[in-house]
């Protein structure tokens, strides 16, 4: 089959976070079980194109926006047989940020990602790859199963196919003011309930939940839950519950290429399942690294990403307190709600040899803490699926989850467990996983053994790429 992919971002290219890694790696899965993939994004600023093998080709792609015909350049790259990357570039995309800055999206994100949209169709069909099925993920990429079925600036769709629709975080759905309709020109019937509108606004990710063949999400809980209540279905839930026939959840995997202890340049030192002495090293060298006391029996507990409202780092900075109480070490590296932030700084401040926390964007640093710490938090209040869990398992880094989303679906506690799970998104919930934890640490050859066991999970993404295999065929 030839499969387009629409997102508006790929590791190793660019990432902020889970989504970067999906379509990172399972265009490539897909390639390697024989299909053509084709995978559109925009060319940031901030993409290094060098270290990429990004070659311009000269080719433009136009898209007709009201007084306005935007142009961009086409550029791609190849770095596996059967898998392509075509990189759309305009001035639009020449930012500091993807998003937006200083906790403000940036208000042309509309025309922004509709360029990405229309640009991926018109680019796939300029060089006569007709897809048989066209992916989109998340709202940025909403608008490709609309123009399918409706058209763009008044002209039908380049190519007729079918499509799938991914929700990577129900959290973000690309909302608009009204006007944002004529700035995309779309159709006036379309600002209806049923359509697009969401409460008198604009919402481009119902571009995707309404016009696209079947919908996906990426954890099957996930896929439960979201139907289920308004906070959990973030005002959507009518629509997605309509819709429910059509829609699934498929567990992310992991690109074992770059996650995987046995493989990974960034480790001081690589150890596997069958050899854990190199683990015992890169903890010493991370507890150096981030000035913390050098000490093999202090639990070294670590949380890294976004710290926004979703993940729940608030009830972990009331729990550190408490958990400081105990013997263990904490590193933190995210960065996102300042507040938070600072909470986090003071915290190392009052305890430099037991708390570290590095705010910033730290590729390398993320590997060596899975590779380095004993215990990986993830308190989410909910969790589509989450990938540093899976990543912790792989390294034997015990998970401590509150049990949502694919936390619920991937990590099991008790006698023949693989991590620590707590149902109440509640500080006395999570301090009594910790404690659990701490009870097994105690026990140096059972947690080892749960270690063992947590390495030999397997979430390659080849099961998943079968499931998605399904749907494309429909
Ligand atoms: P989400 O997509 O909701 O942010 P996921 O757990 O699905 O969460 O994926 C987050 C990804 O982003 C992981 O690969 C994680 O290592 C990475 N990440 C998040 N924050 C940072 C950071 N500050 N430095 C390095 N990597 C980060």
């Amino acid at each position: 089959m030839k499969i387009l992919f629409v997102a508006s971002e790929a590791a190793p290219f660019i990432k902020t976070g889970g989504l970067g890694d999906v379509i990172g790696a399972l265009p490539r899965a897909l390639a390697a079980r024989g299909h053509d993939l084709l995978v559109v994004l925009p060319r940031y600023g901030a993409i290094d194109a060098s270290a990429a093998n990004i070659r311009d080709t000269g080719r433009r792609v136009e898209v007709q926006f009201p007084h306005l015909n935007a142009s961009a350049s086409v550029h791609v790259a190849a770095p596996a047989e059967r898998l392509r990357y075509i990189l759309l570039q305009n001035p639009w995309y020449d930012r500091k940020e993807l998003y937006g800055e200083s906790g403000k999206d940036y208000r042309d994100n509309h025309k922004r990602f509709a360029l990405l949209c229309a640009g991926a169709l018109e680019a796939a069909k300029q060089i006569n790859f007709l897809p048989d099925c066209v992916h989109a993920h998340d709202w940025q990429a909403a608008l490709a199963p609309l123009i399918l079925k409706r058209g763009w600036a008044g002209r039908p769709a380049p190519f007729k196919a079918r499509s799938v629709f991914t929700i990577h975080n129900l959290a973000y759905q690309g909302v608009f003011p009204r006007e944002a309709m004529s700035d995309l020109a779309l159709p006036g019937d379309l600002f209806h309930p049923d359509a697009l509108e969401f409460y008198s606004q604009l919402n481009l990710m119902k571009a995707g939940l309404v016009f696209a063949d079947k919908l996906t999400t990426v954890s099957p809980t996930y896929a439960r839950e979201i139907v289920q209540s308004p906070e959990t279905g973030a005002g959507l839930e009518g629509l997605l519950r309509h819709r429910q026939q059509d829609l699934v959840g498929i567990m992310n995997g992991v690109d074992y290429t770059r996650w995987s202890p046995d493989v990974d340049p960034a480790l001081p030192q690589r150890y596997s399942a069958q050899d854990l002495s190199g683990k015992a090293a890169d903890k010493a060298a991370l507890q150096r690294e981030l000035g913390l006391d050098v000490d093999e029996n202090a639990l070294l507990t670590a949380a890294i990403g976004r710290l926004a409202h979703q993940k729940g780092y608030d009830l972990l900075a009331q729990a550190l307190p408490r958990m400081l109480d105990r013997k263990l070490q904490f590193v933190l590296l995210g960065m996102g709600d300042s507040t938070l932030e600072q909470e986090f700084r003071a915290l190392a401040e009052r305890h430099p040899t037991r708390v570290s926390v590095q705010i910033r964007f730290d590729d390398a640093l993320a590997h060596r803490i899975e590779g380095g710490a004993d215990v990986f938090l993830m308190p989410s209040r909910f969790e589509p699926c989450g990938l540093n869990q899976l990543y912790s398992l792989r390294y034997g880094t015990l998970p401590v989850v509150h049990a949502v989303g694919g936390l619920n679906d991937s990590i099991r506690e008790g006698a023949e467990g693989w991590g620590f799970r707590f149902d109440n998104e509640d500080l006395q919930g999570l301090l009594a996983a910790v404690d659990r934890a701490l009870t097994l640490w105690s026990d140096r050859s059972s947690w080892r053994s749960a270690m063992q066991r947590a390495m030999a999970r397997d979430h390659s993404w080849d099961r998943a790429a079968e499931q998605y295999e399904a749907l494309y065929r429909g």
